[in-house]
Protein backbone atom coordinates (compact mmCIF):
# COMPACT_ATOMS: atom_id res chain seq x y z
CA UNK A 1 0.00 0.00 0.00
CA UNK A 2 3.15 2.59 0.84
CA UNK A 3 4.37 1.72 -2.50
CA UNK A 4 1.12 2.34 -4.26
CA UNK A 5 0.75 5.57 -2.42
CA UNK A 6 4.18 7.07 -3.19
CA UNK A 7 3.40 6.64 -6.90
CA UNK A 8 0.65 8.08 -6.93
CA UNK A 9 1.86 11.00 -5.86
CA UNK A 10 4.77 11.06 -7.83
CA UNK A 11 2.94 10.84 -10.69
CA UNK A 12 0.82 13.67 -9.41
CA UNK A 13 3.56 15.72 -8.99
CA UNK A 14 5.16 15.21 -12.39
CA UNK A 15 1.50 15.94 -13.26
CA UNK A 16 1.82 19.59 -12.17
CA UNK A 17 5.63 19.75 -13.47
CA UNK A 18 4.71 18.35 -16.94
CA UNK A 19 1.33 20.64 -16.96
CA UNK A 20 3.41 23.91 -15.72
CA UNK A 21 6.20 23.21 -18.65
CA UNK A 22 3.51 22.88 -21.23
CA UNK A 23 2.68 26.80 -19.68
CA UNK A 24 6.51 27.97 -20.40
CA UNK A 25 6.56 26.41 -23.65
CA UNK A 26 3.65 28.20 -25.20
CA UNK A 27 5.00 31.95 -23.93
CA UNK A 28 5.86 33.45 -27.06
CA UNK A 29 9.61 34.28 -26.99
CA UNK A 30 11.13 37.21 -26.38
CA UNK A 31 12.89 39.12 -29.23
CA UNK A 32 16.97 38.63 -29.10
CA UNK A 33 18.50 39.71 -31.78
CA UNK A 34 17.81 43.27 -32.98
CA UNK A 35 18.81 46.46 -31.78
CA UNK A 36 21.91 48.01 -30.07
CA UNK A 37 24.93 45.58 -28.93
CA UNK A 38 26.74 45.10 -25.75
CA UNK A 39 29.45 47.19 -26.67
CA UNK A 40 27.40 50.01 -27.34
CA UNK A 41 25.72 50.01 -24.28
CA UNK A 42 26.72 53.32 -22.63
CA UNK A 43 27.11 52.96 -18.98
CA UNK A 44 25.63 55.96 -16.98
CA UNK A 45 22.72 56.53 -14.60
CA UNK A 46 19.56 54.46 -15.25
CA UNK A 47 16.65 57.06 -15.20
CA UNK A 48 12.37 56.70 -15.16
CA UNK A 49 10.70 58.88 -17.33
CA UNK A 50 6.93 58.96 -16.62
CA UNK A 51 6.90 55.33 -16.54
CA UNK A 52 3.63 54.29 -16.04
CA UNK A 53 2.78 50.23 -16.32
CA UNK A 54 0.06 47.49 -15.65
CA UNK A 55 -0.61 44.15 -15.40
CA UNK A 56 -3.55 43.65 -17.59
CA UNK A 57 -6.11 46.29 -16.52
CA UNK A 58 -4.45 46.84 -13.22
CA UNK A 59 -2.21 49.82 -12.97
CA UNK A 60 0.52 49.88 -10.71
CA UNK A 61 3.04 52.30 -11.58
CA UNK A 62 1.65 56.19 -11.87
CA UNK A 63 3.92 58.50 -14.07
CA UNK A 64 6.94 57.46 -12.52
CA UNK A 65 10.19 59.66 -12.37
CA UNK A 66 13.65 58.07 -10.40
CA UNK A 67 17.08 58.17 -11.14
CA UNK A 68 19.23 55.10 -10.04
CA UNK A 69 22.81 56.80 -9.98
CA UNK A 70 25.82 55.37 -11.78
CA UNK A 71 28.26 53.61 -9.41
CA UNK A 72 26.15 54.11 -6.72
CA UNK A 73 24.13 51.88 -4.20
CA UNK A 74 20.56 52.93 -4.44
CA UNK A 75 17.94 51.46 -2.03
CA UNK A 76 14.52 51.09 -3.78
CA UNK A 77 12.30 51.49 -0.46
CA UNK A 78 8.51 50.60 0.12
CA UNK A 79 5.50 48.68 1.65
CA UNK A 80 4.67 45.41 0.16
CA UNK A 81 2.40 46.14 -3.27
CA UNK A 82 4.26 49.69 -3.90
CA UNK A 83 5.53 48.13 -6.56
CA UNK A 84 9.00 47.47 -6.06
CA UNK A 85 9.61 44.26 -7.52
CA UNK A 86 8.31 45.71 -11.13
CA UNK A 87 10.13 48.51 -11.12
CA UNK A 88 13.44 46.22 -11.00
CA UNK A 89 11.34 43.70 -13.12
CA UNK A 90 11.17 46.98 -15.62
CA UNK A 91 14.84 47.88 -15.45
CA UNK A 92 15.71 44.41 -16.59
CA UNK A 93 12.91 44.31 -19.22
CA UNK A 94 10.96 42.03 -18.27
CA UNK A 95 8.20 44.48 -18.58
CA UNK A 96 8.27 47.32 -21.19
CA UNK A 97 6.38 50.78 -19.81
CA UNK A 98 3.21 51.62 -21.29
CA UNK A 99 4.12 54.79 -21.49
CA UNK A 100 6.96 56.80 -20.86
CA UNK A 101 10.59 55.71 -21.16
CA UNK A 102 13.81 54.09 -19.30
CA UNK A 103 17.27 55.52 -20.08
CA UNK A 104 20.41 53.99 -19.62
CA UNK A 105 23.52 56.99 -20.33
CA UNK A 106 20.62 59.27 -21.76
CA UNK A 107 19.48 56.07 -24.20
CA UNK A 108 16.51 54.67 -24.46
CA UNK A 109 16.73 50.78 -22.93
CA UNK A 110 14.09 49.83 -25.59
CA UNK A 111 16.95 50.51 -28.19
CA UNK A 112 19.65 47.65 -26.98
CA UNK A 113 19.71 44.51 -28.46
CA UNK A 114 17.78 42.31 -25.61
CA UNK A 115 20.41 40.02 -24.43
CA UNK A 116 23.38 41.87 -25.23
CA UNK A 117 21.40 44.57 -23.13
CA UNK A 118 20.62 41.76 -20.24
CA UNK A 119 24.53 40.97 -19.82
CA UNK A 120 24.93 44.48 -18.81
CA UNK A 121 23.44 43.19 -15.44
CA UNK A 122 24.17 41.20 -12.47
CA UNK A 123 21.23 39.82 -10.60
CA UNK A 124 20.73 37.73 -7.11
CA UNK A 125 17.31 36.91 -5.43
CA UNK A 126 16.05 36.52 -2.59
CA UNK A 127 16.77 33.01 -2.28
CA UNK A 128 19.64 31.97 -4.13
CA UNK A 129 18.58 29.44 -6.82
CA UNK A 130 21.58 26.97 -7.57
CA UNK A 131 20.03 23.62 -9.74
CA UNK A 132 21.38 20.39 -8.67
CA UNK A 133 25.18 19.74 -10.66
CA UNK A 134 28.76 20.73 -8.94
CA UNK A 135 29.78 23.42 -7.69
CA UNK A 136 31.68 25.00 -10.37
CA UNK A 137 28.99 24.78 -12.69
CA UNK A 138 26.61 26.80 -9.65
CA UNK A 139 29.52 29.07 -10.06
CA UNK A 140 29.64 29.97 -13.62
CA UNK A 141 25.99 29.61 -14.62
CA UNK A 142 25.03 31.81 -17.03
CA UNK A 143 28.93 32.41 -18.28
CA UNK A 144 29.62 31.87 -21.76
CA UNK A 145 33.09 31.89 -21.60
CA UNK A 146 36.00 29.43 -19.89
CA UNK A 147 36.28 30.10 -16.23
CA UNK A 148 39.63 29.30 -14.81
CA UNK A 149 40.73 27.39 -11.36
CA UNK A 150 42.48 30.71 -10.20
CA UNK A 151 39.82 32.53 -10.72
CA UNK A 152 37.10 30.25 -9.28
CA UNK A 153 39.08 30.20 -6.25
CA UNK A 154 39.83 33.52 -5.83
CA UNK A 155 35.96 34.54 -6.28
CA UNK A 156 35.28 31.87 -3.73
CA UNK A 157 38.12 33.41 -1.36
CA UNK A 158 36.55 36.93 -1.74
CA UNK A 159 32.96 35.51 -1.08
CA UNK A 160 34.47 33.85 1.96
CA UNK A 161 33.46 29.99 0.88
CA UNK A 162 36.80 28.75 0.04
CA UNK A 163 36.99 26.52 3.30
CA UNK A 164 33.46 25.22 2.16
CA UNK A 165 34.86 24.31 -1.06
CA UNK A 166 38.67 22.64 0.47
CA UNK A 167 36.41 20.77 2.80
CA UNK A 168 34.06 18.82 -0.26
CA UNK A 169 35.46 15.90 -1.02
CA UNK A 170 36.06 16.68 -4.89
CA UNK A 171 36.53 20.45 -4.41
CA UNK A 172 35.07 22.60 -7.19
CA UNK A 173 33.48 19.82 -8.61
CA UNK A 174 31.80 17.91 -5.46
CA UNK A 175 27.91 17.64 -6.39
CA UNK A 176 25.19 20.08 -5.11
CA UNK A 177 21.67 18.70 -4.53
CA UNK A 178 18.87 20.00 -6.75
CA UNK A 179 18.09 23.17 -5.51
CA UNK A 180 21.58 23.74 -3.34
CA UNK A 181 19.56 22.12 -0.93
CA UNK A 182 23.12 20.61 0.82
CA UNK A 183 24.39 24.24 1.84
CA UNK A 184 23.10 26.67 3.76
CA UNK A 185 21.28 29.51 2.98
CA UNK A 186 24.82 31.67 3.87
CA UNK A 187 26.86 29.80 1.92
CA UNK A 188 23.94 29.24 -1.63
CA UNK A 189 24.01 33.39 -1.63
CA UNK A 190 27.73 33.71 -1.15
CA UNK A 191 28.05 30.89 -4.39
CA UNK A 192 25.61 33.34 -6.09
CA UNK A 193 28.07 36.36 -5.19
CA UNK A 194 30.69 34.21 -6.69
CA UNK A 195 28.75 33.84 -9.80
CA UNK A 196 28.33 37.15 -9.65
CA UNK A 197 32.18 38.50 -9.38
CA UNK A 198 33.25 36.22 -11.99
CA UNK A 199 30.31 37.91 -14.54
CA UNK A 200 31.93 41.18 -13.80
CA UNK A 201 28.73 42.88 -14.56
CA UNK A 202 28.31 46.74 -14.76
CA UNK A 203 25.27 46.91 -12.73
CA UNK A 204 23.70 44.52 -9.81
CA UNK A 205 20.08 44.23 -9.29
CA UNK A 206 19.48 42.68 -5.91
CA UNK A 207 15.89 41.86 -4.80
CA UNK A 208 15.92 41.35 -1.30
CA UNK A 209 19.13 39.41 -1.39
CA UNK A 210 19.43 38.75 2.86
CA UNK A 211 15.11 38.37 3.63
CA UNK A 212 15.50 34.38 3.88
CA UNK A 213 18.63 34.52 6.16
CA UNK A 214 19.36 34.51 9.91
CA UNK A 215 20.68 37.54 11.37
CA UNK A 216 24.33 36.95 11.71
CA UNK A 217 24.73 35.52 7.62
CA UNK A 218 22.34 38.40 6.72
CA UNK A 219 25.24 40.64 7.91
CA UNK A 220 27.80 38.92 6.70
CA UNK A 221 26.07 39.53 3.18
CA UNK A 222 25.44 42.48 3.17
CA UNK A 223 29.40 43.46 4.12
CA UNK A 224 30.36 41.31 0.95
CA UNK A 225 27.53 43.18 -1.06
CA UNK A 226 29.46 46.58 -0.28
CA UNK A 227 33.04 44.86 -0.27
CA UNK A 228 33.37 43.28 -3.39
CA UNK A 229 31.26 46.04 -5.68
CA UNK A 230 32.38 48.92 -4.97
CA UNK A 231 32.32 50.32 -8.08
CA UNK A 232 29.08 48.46 -9.43
CA UNK A 233 25.93 50.45 -10.00
CA UNK A 234 24.05 48.59 -7.31
CA UNK A 235 20.12 48.75 -7.43
CA UNK A 236 18.45 46.75 -4.24
CA UNK A 237 15.59 46.13 -3.04
CA UNK A 238 16.03 45.72 0.92
CA UNK A 239 13.92 44.76 3.49
CA UNK A 240 16.40 45.08 6.07
CA UNK A 241 16.39 48.44 6.76
CA UNK A 242 19.82 48.69 8.84
CA UNK A 243 21.36 48.42 5.52
CA UNK A 244 20.02 52.13 4.54
CA UNK A 245 22.36 54.05 6.71
CA UNK A 246 25.20 52.54 4.26
CA UNK A 247 23.70 53.04 1.11
CA UNK A 248 23.83 56.32 -1.11
CA UNK A 249 20.57 56.87 -2.49
CA UNK A 250 17.29 55.82 -1.43
CA UNK A 251 14.06 55.91 -3.77
CA UNK A 252 11.20 55.62 -1.50
CA UNK A 253 8.02 54.04 -3.17
CA UNK A 254 3.97 54.41 -2.13
CA UNK A 255 1.74 53.00 -4.54
CA UNK A 256 2.99 52.57 -7.28
CA UNK A 257 4.47 56.05 -7.49
CA UNK A 258 8.46 57.60 -5.76
CA UNK A 259 7.25 59.17 -3.03
CA UNK A 260 10.19 60.61 -2.25
CA UNK A 261 14.36 59.87 -2.92
CA UNK A 262 17.30 61.17 -1.69
CA UNK A 263 19.81 60.20 1.11
CA UNK A 264 18.57 57.96 4.17
CA UNK A 265 19.03 61.08 6.74
CA UNK A 266 17.59 63.75 4.05
CA UNK A 267 14.24 61.67 4.10
CA UNK A 268 14.19 61.11 7.66
CA UNK A 269 14.30 64.39 8.34
CA UNK A 270 11.40 65.71 5.53
CA UNK A 271 9.14 62.61 5.02
CA UNK A 272 6.89 61.79 7.43
CA UNK A 273 5.96 58.06 5.41
CA UNK A 274 9.58 57.15 5.26
CA UNK A 275 9.86 57.77 8.87
CA UNK A 276 6.88 55.54 10.27
CA UNK A 277 8.09 52.53 7.87
CA UNK A 278 11.46 52.60 9.33
CA UNK A 279 10.20 53.13 12.65
CA UNK A 280 8.05 50.25 12.37
CA UNK A 281 10.99 47.87 10.32
CA UNK A 282 12.58 49.41 13.72
CA UNK A 283 10.13 47.99 15.92
CA UNK A 284 9.93 45.03 14.35
CA UNK A 285 13.19 44.00 14.34
CA UNK A 286 14.25 44.80 17.65
P1 LIG B 1 6.35 45.10 -4.13
O1 LIG B 1 7.58 44.49 -4.71
O2 LIG B 1 6.55 46.49 -3.63
O3 LIG B 1 5.73 44.23 -3.08
P2 LIG B 1 5.11 44.45 -6.67
O4 LIG B 1 5.84 45.18 -7.73
O5 LIG B 1 5.40 43.01 -6.47
O6 LIG B 1 5.26 45.25 -5.28
O7 LIG B 1 3.55 44.58 -6.93
C1 LIG B 1 2.92 45.83 -7.18
C2 LIG B 1 1.44 45.53 -7.45
O8 LIG B 1 1.34 44.76 -8.64
C3 LIG B 1 0.75 44.74 -6.35
O9 LIG B 1 -0.55 45.23 -6.21
C4 LIG B 1 0.73 43.32 -6.90
O10 LIG B 1 -0.40 42.63 -6.43
C5 LIG B 1 0.63 43.56 -8.40
N1 LIG B 1 1.30 42.50 -9.18
C6 LIG B 1 2.59 42.12 -9.07
N2 LIG B 1 2.88 41.15 -9.98
C7 LIG B 1 1.74 40.92 -10.66
C8 LIG B 1 1.41 40.04 -11.74
N3 LIG B 1 2.30 39.22 -12.29
N4 LIG B 1 0.13 40.08 -12.20
C9 LIG B 1 -0.79 40.94 -11.67
N5 LIG B 1 -0.53 41.80 -10.66
C10 LIG B 1 0.71 41.80 -10.16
Amino acid sequence: MNGVVNLWSEIKGAQGTAARMLDIFTVPEEPKSSGLRKEEIQNGDIVFENVSFSYGDKQVIHDLNAVFPQGKTTAIVGRCGSGKTTLLSMIERLYVPASGRITIGGKNVAEYDLSSYRDHFAYVQQDAGIFGGSLRQAMTYGIQREVGEGELKEAAEKTGILSLVQGLEGGFDAALSTSGGSVSGGQRQRIVLSRELIKNRPVLLLDEPTSALDAMSALMIQQKIFELFPGTTKIMIIHDLRMLSRVDHVVFMENGRVRDSGKHRELMQRCESYRTLVSCEEGVSA
